[in-house]
């Protein structure tokens, strides 16, 4: 039996991560969890139950529980994915980012060089380590230049796998992931936020609410950034994959390869449920094409809305979800791990907009 520890069981990547490796009769999987996301156990219901599964209390915030689970468990391998991973906290609460993303990797490291030095260790990367990008698409090569302490903390956990893998021989992975989604995405990401607001819609107009009172809008912050979204499960399945095959040493890139902006996001999702959306800028009682919308600073945006063809207003921008700095443009190219992992991808953008948005309309019927 592999003992394997995934910490962040509870969260998407995390529970996926624990779905995918008790699909293997080997593996003997320890879930940590702290106390206070008991309430979200929901991600965990395909494996609770399981003679192969267990659930442990651990806090990331906490050197002692994260020594004790070590020592008592003596890990084959630990999957890193417990985070603070939401990048606008981390400007309300930098230093309690630092602690959960980074400090917590030492003390997870720490504990494995004393109690079981042979055990692989994963720790999540994100895009975010690059920023305001230097080229397009991003391979394994691009520079950090990280504009959130969220980015720093990845950039920062780097870093250190690379100091315990040289000083001590740890087998650290550290993979670059670009956003991953799915239906058990929190609601304050984007594409989550977007799926369920979307459907909320559909569900005011078939409760016939817009033909007597106004419907509330879709409140969003930057449509015009763009991301490289894949399905979490995907990246659970490519990251195993890269503990058992890969080379600690290198940096591995997990992207879908396209790109979208969030005004696209918006528009597919909207398309789903029959509405075809339009860009309006009342100050001048105009639509707005294309190529005019692209061009319009932060500042600007905040002046638009979309309507549909009865004028009614679907969406509305809202500054307070605007980014003390934004990182407009991230598009991945995971060409290294298609060909040294084999990996792919098995959910298209489309697959995965059609899952999550087939979620939100069920959890409205
Ligand atoms: P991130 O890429 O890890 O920060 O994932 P998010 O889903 O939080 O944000 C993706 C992009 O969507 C960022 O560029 C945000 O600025 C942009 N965005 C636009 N409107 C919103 C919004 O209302 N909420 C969130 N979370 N992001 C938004």
């Amino acid at each position: 039996m592999k003992n394997i520890i995934v910490s962040g069981a509870t969260g998407q990547t995390g529970s996926y991560m624990c779905e995918h490796l008790l699909e293997d009769e080997d593996n003997f999987v320890i879930a940590t969890t702290r106390r206070t996301s008991q309430a979200i156990l929901g991600n965990l219901k395909k494996c609770i139950g399981n003679p192969r599964f267990k659930m442990i209390d651990m806090d990331l915030c906490d050197p002692h529980s994260i020594r004790e689970v070590i020592k008592n468990e003596l890990p084959d391998y630990f999957l890193n994915f417990g985070a603070s991973a939401f990048v606008p906290d981390s400007w309300k609460s930098p230093a309690l980012c630092m602690q959960v993303n980074t400090i917590s990797l030492i003390h997870i490291l720490e504990a494995i060089k004393d109690y079981a030095p042979k055990c692989k260790v994963y720790s999540s990367g994100s895009s975010e380590q690059w920023g305001n990008v230097e080229y397009s698409p991003q391979d394994e090569n691009h520079p950090h230049k990280p504009r959130s302490i969220y980015g720093v903390s990845k950039s920062a956990s780097e870093m250190v796998s690379k100091v315990y893998r040289e000083s001590y021989d740890i087998s650290v992975y550290h993979a670059i992931c670009y956003n991953h989604e799915s239906p058990r995405r929190q609601k304050h990401y984007v594409t989550r936020k977007i799926t369920n607001e979307v459907a909320r819609i559909k569900s005011e107009f078939d409760s016939g609410r817009g033909a007597i009172k106004k419907i509330n809008p879709l409140k969003i912050g930057n449509i015009l950034a763009k991301r490289d979204w894949s399905h979490a499960k995907d990246f659970a399945k490519g990251i195993w994959n890269l503990v058992n095959n890969g080379d600690a040493n290198k940096r591995y890139v997990f992207s879908n390869n396209s790109v979208y902006s969030v005004k696209e996001f918006i528009e597919i999702c909207f398309e789903k449920i029959g509405i075809s959306l339009q860009w309006w800028l009342p100050t001048e009682n105009r639509y707005l094409n294309n190529e005019e919308l692209e061009k319009l600073s932060e500042k600007d945006l905040v002046n638009i809305q979309a309507v549909d063809k009865a004028m009614n207003i679907l969406v509305e921008i809202d500054p307070q979800f605007f980014r003390p700095a934004e990182v407009s443009l991230l598009h991945g190219d995971s060409s290294l791990a298609r060909k040294e992992l084999g990996w792919r991808p098995e959910y298209s953008f489309e697959d995965l907009v059609n899952e999550m948005m087939e979620n939100d309309l069920k959890s409205y019927e």
